[in-house]
């Protein structure tokens, strides 16, 4: 086991932010091999040394620190996403055996749990419905769009798609019984793809939700089609072309990135950790008790995730107060000089972590998606203000949240007028 630098864990305080959302690694293994996924085929190989499943001592262990991590922050209720590698790869009988050991660490504790798992879908047959739905757990699919799109990146070890599979499985899971434990779509932008195909084909399956994620990539690996960091990419127009479908949509759907940016402006919370300012209070236990704080950090380079934690030796407390976990939760001032003075910082935040990284630099750079960042969040904005003309558009939304039309004008704060530049970017000299 990994010991805990000296220096890396700070004394527990009446500031301590407890988490909410706990990702359980259930199975560190994949049937899948996705060309971009960060467990497998980026910069770390630290799942090799994992066990392949999390066994019940460690979720007993993991559930028994939670319990009392809640307990001691008066926290009523909490999350619990089981996720990979691919989860469903622990099998009914598995995720029942996680489950009722969960339970019975938090009976009679009062704290509402709520559970979920992201999967590929692959392995969903019907016991393993009826057990979620008797559960009452949440199924979020990962999946990058119609078959052609998805199968150029979503393949298995011998290069070969897995949409007809998964069209079958989503059939068993968009049916009548199952519907209900469905939570929506998770893809990762293909840039070359065209955008409303793409949201038209995950509508077509009537989602509650869906989202758009950008590769794990950064300043030095830059995204695939990006020719220099921060700068305008096909990403950015394609955020642009899927915003401009979205508004056409009838009925209205949720994707959670453009929701939250209008939540943002609206002066709400953040309920995504890769926007906005808002403290991050999710939490990651690898199968083998490590305890991680961002699991996709495994993109940027080896061991990026390790904190020196497992839930064996340290308690969540201990977790909450790391330097690395702290890190995301003192909003602007621990952000680089150009997006402390960008106007829309309190919306972008700086982007995901993983996207800040680089070698020189480490975390002290801008969004390797900058521009696209920029660009789309100034759009949505400028889009709101055009439905905020109404007056009873306005005097509705201000009665709900309290909100006044002048807060999003002010996110431009240097001017009024929407701008069409970024701050000069102190990290790259002579880049806009
Ligand atoms: S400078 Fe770029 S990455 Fe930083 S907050 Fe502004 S748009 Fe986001």
């Amino acid at each position: 086991m990994l010991a805990v630098p000296a220096d890396s864990v700070l004394a527990a305080s009446s500031k301590t932010i407890p988490f909410h959302t706990f990702l359980w690694k259930i199975a560190s293994r994949c049937n899948l091999n996705c060309s971009y996924c960060y467990v497998y085929n980026l910069a770390d190989s630290e799942w090799r040394r994992q066990p392949p499943f999390m066994d019940l001592a460690t979720a007993r262990q993991a559930a028994v620190r939670m319990r009392e991590h809640l307990v001691v922050h008066n926290k009523t209720s909490a999350s619990i996403i089981f996720h990979g590698g691919e989860p469903l790869l622990a099998g009914r009988d598995g995720i029942e055996a996680l489950l009722d050991t969960i339970g019975d660490a938090f009976r009679g504790s009062g704290i509402e749990l709520s559970f979920g798992i992201q999967t590929n879908l692959l392995l969903f047959d019907v016991p393993i419905a009826e057990l979620l739905r008797d559960r009452n757990v949440a199924l979020g699919v990962s999946i990058d769009g119609p078959p052609a799109v998805n199968d150029a990146l979503r393949v298995d070890r011998a290069g070969r798609g897995s949409s007809r599979e998964l069209e079958e499985k989503l059939a068993l899971l968009t049916s009548q019984r199952y519907r209900p434990i469905f939570s929506g779509f998770l893809s990762v932008i293909q840039p070359r793809s065209d955008a409303a195909a793409v949201i038209d084909y995950l509508a077509s399956f009537r989602p509650p939700s869906m989202d758009f994620l950008l590769p794990l990539d950064n300043h030095d690996r830059l995204p695939p089609g990006m020719s220099a960091a921060c700068g305008p990419s096909p990403y950015g127009r394609w955020l642009l072309r899927a915003f401009e479908h979205w508004l056409t949509l009838r009925p209205p759907i949720v994707v959670r990135t453009f929701n939250t940016i209008v939540a943002l402006l609206c002066g709400a919370p953040s309920q995504v950790e890769h926007l906005g300012l808002t403290p991050v209070d999710l939490v990651v236990i690898e199968t083998n008790g490590e305890i991680e704080g961002v699991d996709s950090l495994k993109g940027a380079f080896p061991g990026a995730t390790q904190l020196g934690l497992n839930v064996f030796s340290h308690d969540f407390d201990q977790a909450a107060v790391h330097t690395e976990v702290l890190k995301r939760q003192h909003g602007r001032q621990d952000l680089c000089n150009t997006c402390r003075s960008c106007d829309v910082v309190e919306v972008c935040g700086a982007g995901y972590l993983p996207h800040r990284f680089s070698t020189a630099r480490k975390f002290d750079n801008p969004s390797v998606y900058c521009a696209d960042l920029y660009a789309l969040i100034h759009r949505i904005r400028e889009a709101l203000i055009a439905e905020l003309q109404s007056t009873s558009v306005q005097s509705a939304v201000r009665r709900v949240i309290g909100f006044s039309r002048q807060r999003i004008f002010n996110l431009g704060r240097h001017d009024r007028r929407p701008r069409t530049n970024r701050p000069a970017c102190a990290e790259h000299p002579g880049r806009a």
